[in-house]
């Protein structure tokens, strides 16, 4: 590493707090600093090429330089650069764009709310369920059940619906009136001889156990991914989503599917609900609307959700939330653009083919002694490491996924470590050849770290 007083590494040091890091570590080991971007790779500023195996974090569908979105957003800029859509103001892009994903959605929606972030739709979503349940007369019905290990943003509320416990440590999070129920990881969370059925059973029994010791007129939502990102990649069971659905409905329970991995082709279909057979009542959408080109989120909701949030801002005399760049043009335009790449290069059926491609690779190493388990599902899938047996000594549960990534980045290839688990999510464009290539660097990888 360049410590050179004036070096961007010792600068980076010295002013910039760094998301998800550990400062103090960081003060020792300094960043890895980006420069630009081609394709699935990006280069670091010493000219070495990665595969970005993450697509950034989980985001960029079209790739690192694609010129019809770096278009949209310049023309965009050129010709209203920003507006808003405050006391009945609107433009273009947004209009297009609230049309184009209610066309999109897997069910029947009715408005779509912009925000800037996956934190804040979620945070507005709670917002909105509080806002609706006083506007029906149910002023108790304001819980929300969200899942251990589920991720659904870093704002006050969005981290208390989140289930992992570094976003709750010292933040005196969560919040009143946020429950978790359990994670459906039937590797890590099934018993001995319990099938993949029965798990999903037992997890449906649990929430509706905590729906009635709470009392099931106190929860107005159950918020989830319909597969888990950043908990670890969770797949979820075999008759989960019908047996959760199941529950819910008896309860007059809302379902909120958070699609801000998911959504717009990573499963190999456009939503994770098609994937997973979700209906819900509101879809929360970030990250691959706009390839993470531009900050830009938003989510849905039907009919039955909105109206009641509307009759009430009605009587009130304004809806009193919206953000400064919320629907923001260029966010708008990018999005809309990044929508027409992935429809015409039909980026979901690649996702699919390349996505069964990845997930046989990466169930071809499940018998390696450091590979715990591999999941998955379209360009979406995790190695669960672990410390080989009768071997634990010198590999530390917790650490195992930040040691095997330094392998992964001397391979080339960029991967996410959350917990003792490797993520692969790379961009929605990628080939046959380079799906292998994401393999031969795990399998350098693997041989490295024994
Ligand atoms: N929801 C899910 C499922 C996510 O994966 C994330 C981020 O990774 C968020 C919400 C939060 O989005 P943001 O980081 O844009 O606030």
């Amino acid at each position: 590493m360049d410590l050179r007083p004036n070096s961007d590494e010792a600068r980076d040091i010295a002013y910039h707090f760094h998301s998800y890091t550990n400062p103090r570590v960081h003060e020792e080991q300094g960043p890895l600093i980006m420069d630009r971007g081609e394709g699935i790779y990006v280069f670091d500023t010493q000219g070495n090429r990665y595969i970005e195996g993450m697509s950034g974090l989980w985001s960029v569908a079209v790739g690192f330089h694609e010129q019809r979105l770096i278009d949209a957003a310049t023309q965009q800029m050129a010709k209203l650069p920003y507006y808003h859509n405050f006391a009945h103001r609107s433009h273009g892009p947004a209009i297009d764009l609230a049309e184009k994903l209610i066309g999109m959605a897997p069910v029947p929606m009715s408005k779509v709310f912009f925000t800037n972030s996956g934190s804040e739709a979620n945070d507005t979503i709670l917002k909105m369920l509080w806002y609706r349940s006083n506007a029906l007369g149910k002023p108790e019905k304001k819980k929300v059940i969200s899942r251990i290990r589920g991720y659904h943003g870093v704002t006050v509320a969005s981290a208390s619906m989140t289930g992992l416990p570094y976003n709750h440590k010292s933040f005196d999070l969560p919040i009143d009136g946020i429950l978790h129920t359990t994670c459906p990881h039937y590797w890590r969370e099934g018993r001995d001889g319990e099938s993949e059925e029965d798990f999903a059973t037992r997890c449906a029994e649990d929430l509706d156990a905590m729906i009635q010791s709470e009392g099931p007129d106190t929860i107005a939502a159950f918020i989830a991914e319909p597969l888990m990102g950043a908990g670890g990649v969770v797949v979820p069971p075999v008759t989960y989503w019908e047996k959760i659905q199941a529950v819910l409905g008896k309860y007059d329970i809302l379902l909120i599917a958070d699609e801000v991995i998911c959504g717009f082709g990573r499963t190999g279909k456009m939503f994770g609900s098609e994937t997973f057979d979700i209906r819900p009542d509101i879809m929360t959408l970030s990250k691959q609307i706009t390839s993470s080109y531009f900050p830009f989120s938003a989510f849905m909701m039907t009919e039955e959700v909105y109206a009641p949030i509307a009759d009430e801002a009605g009587r009130i005399g304004v809806l009193g939330h919206g953000y400064t760049g919320g629907a923001h043009p260029v966010g708008a335009a990018v999005a809309l653009e990044n929508l027409k790449i992935i429809e015409e290069r039909d980026l979901v059926a690649n996702a699919a083919e390349r996505g069964a491609e990845l997930q046989a690779g990466l169930r071809g190493f499940a018998g390696h002694p450091h590979v715990g388990e591999a999941r998955g599902v379209g360009l979406i899938g995790a190695l669960e490491i672990v410390a080989p047996e009768g071997r634990e000594e010198g590999f530390n549960p917790g650490q195992l996924g930040a040691a095997m990534n330094k392998h992964f980045l001397k391979n080339g290839l960029i991967s996410r470590a959350m917990m003792d688990a490797m993520a692969f999510c790379p961009p929605l464009i990628i080939t046959a050849a380079q799906v292998r290539d994401i393999l031969t660097a795990v399998e350098q990888s693997l041989e490295g770290f024994a």
